[in-house]
């Protein structure tokens, strides 16, 4: 105790008093790093995680994500247009605080969207050598207008929980650190998701394919033999895409609650919310209260990595118009860095501290590039059709395709006003399901038999003229 009353008093000398025992446990030797010590996002970790259920999993991750940027880098274009995606906040509280008013979801919102269409303000504050390559994404979300019985809703779910840290209860003291190492193994992710399940204190998903769940709680883990401290290890963590290769099935059964969708800790959310950070993370008060932490959840949720891919030098993020780094800024703002020798528009660039999948503050953030934004949008259209698909956006309307009859009995043509034209061709049921994949080369046209089922189905041509989505219906 001695020991802890003087870290107290000289709170700067003991960092790992003032982190909690999660964060000493992260702090081993083994694996020392100085972002360890932060309080940061759990997209990478969860996948990490999903490795160790899984071995495998994350090599196959990289190499899907890989072959989404090249093929990208293949095409003439990307798809264009706006894509209307609809949203719904599932609010779990146990007391008033965490039970945030419509107007902070509202302003979130705002939040997301302005960064997601590069409508704030300060992207006047993004680098010159940075300009040529950021763009906006032509992506918007919306509040649920209609919950998945059809109902009118405003996209808020409010839900009271008996659970009050939805990070688990730390069942040990600082002496049973090798307990603590597997606790944070075997039970810190069933506790997350836990809130994205009615059974288990939380509230289930909508489904996943029409809507983007973002569940809003207390991430924190409660150390009753810590000196009752609450300790804050995520701000935030996302699932990564659907349909991922290799993804581990296994991890249903084992985190008990999973679904698909962003976990986020109540005060992040908006730029007006009127919680503040408790003693020892209020110096992220000024740092992350933005709105924009889930800008970057969004940013994993659609398929992106952190810009210096959790790694060093060597470690890409599979993104080929971001600059290389060997670690997040750590929250600050610093425009000399430069971590990595890389080229991209024949320069050495900077560390991109703009860029939302850093870990910079949210004062400096304001950027998503073109290549992120493309692997956003492929992601969409390949693994989440039904989202777009429901909303008035229908097609990307392109001349070089044609296709008919629409509706159908069961068998389409689809007519490239182009020649020579290679394609690949995928059908996705009602419910988003992948049905076949056909691959055209050097044709003009083509024919496509629907599956079994009337219906709407979905189609995607992709082509050397980009992506063409419609809907096609079989009666
Ligand atoms: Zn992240």
């Amino acid at each position: 105790m001695k020991h802890l009353l003087l870290c107290f008093l000289i709170a700067t000398t003991c960092p790992l008093f003032s982190q909690g025992l999660i964060k000493q446990a992260l702090s081993k030797p083994h694996h020392a790093s100085a972002n360890d010590t932060l309080v940061g996002c759990g997209s990478f970790e969860l996948m990490k995680h999903a490795d160790r259920v899984k071995p495998g999993f994350l090599k196959a991750a990289n190499q899907y994500l890989a072959n989404i940027t090249n093929e990208n880098a293949n095409r003439k274009k990307t798809s264009s247009g706006v894509m209307q995606i609809p949203v719904v906040f599932h609010i779990l509280y146990n007391d008033t605080s965490a039970n945030l008013a419509d107007s902070v979801i509202q302003d979130q919102l705002r939040v997301l969207n302005e960064s997601f269409r590069r409508q704030n303000t300060d992207t006047v504050n993004t680098r010159a050598d940075f300009k040529p390559l950021v763009a906006d994404s032509e992506i918007e979300f919306v509040l649920a207008t209609n919950d998945p019985a059809g109902n009118p809703t405003n996209g808020i779910t409010r839900t009271y929980s008996p659970t009050k840290y939805f990070g688990g209860v730390l069942p040990y003291d600082q002496t049973q650190m090798q307990e603590i190492q597997d606790w944070l193994n075997d039970s810190l992710y069933y506790n997350y998701f836990r809130i994205t399940q009615d059974s288990l204190g939380g509230r289930s998903a909508w489904n996943s394919l029409n809507y983007v769940n973002i569940w809003v709680g207390d991430l924190r883990i409660f150390e009753p033999k810590f000196n009752d401290f609450e300790e804050l290890v995520f701000f935030g963590l996302a699932t990564p895409p659907a349909n991922h290769p290799n993804w581990p099935t296994e991890i249903y059964t084992e985190l008990g609650g999973f679904q698909e969708g962003i976990l986020l800790h109540y005060p992040v959310i908006g730029s007006n919310n009127p919680n503040l950070f408790p003693t020892p993370y209020q110096s992220y008060d000024a740092l992350v209260r933005s709105g924009k932490i889930l800008v970057h959840e969004m940013g994993h949720y659609l398929g992106l990595r952190h810009i210096w891919g959790d790694g060093d030098c060597t470690m890409d993020d599979f993104i080929h118009d971001t600059p290389r780094s060997d670690r997040s800024s750590s929250f600050n703002c610093n425009h000399v860095a430069n971590n990595c020798v890389d080229t991209i528009l024949g320069m050495d660039l900077p560390d991109m501290v703009e860029n939302y999948m850093d870990y910079s503050s949210g004062n400096c953030q304001n950027s998503f590039t073109q290549g992120q934004i493309d692997v956003m949008r492929t992601v969409i259209e390949t693994n989440r059709p039904y989202l777009i698909s429901t909303r008035s956006f229908v097609v990307d309307a392109n001349p070089a395709i044609s296709y008919y009859p629409n509706p159908t009995s069961g068998q389409i043509t689809i007519h490239f006003n182009e020649t020579n034209s290679d394609a690949t061709i995928r059908v996705f049921s009602i419910d988003g399901s992948l049905i076949k994949t056909h691959e055209v080369t050097n044709s003009t046209e083509t024919k496509i038999a629907l599956g079994q089922q009337n219906g709407l189905y979905v189609i995607q041509v992709h082509s050397g003229n980009g992506i063409s989505t419609f809907r096609v219906l079989k009666q």
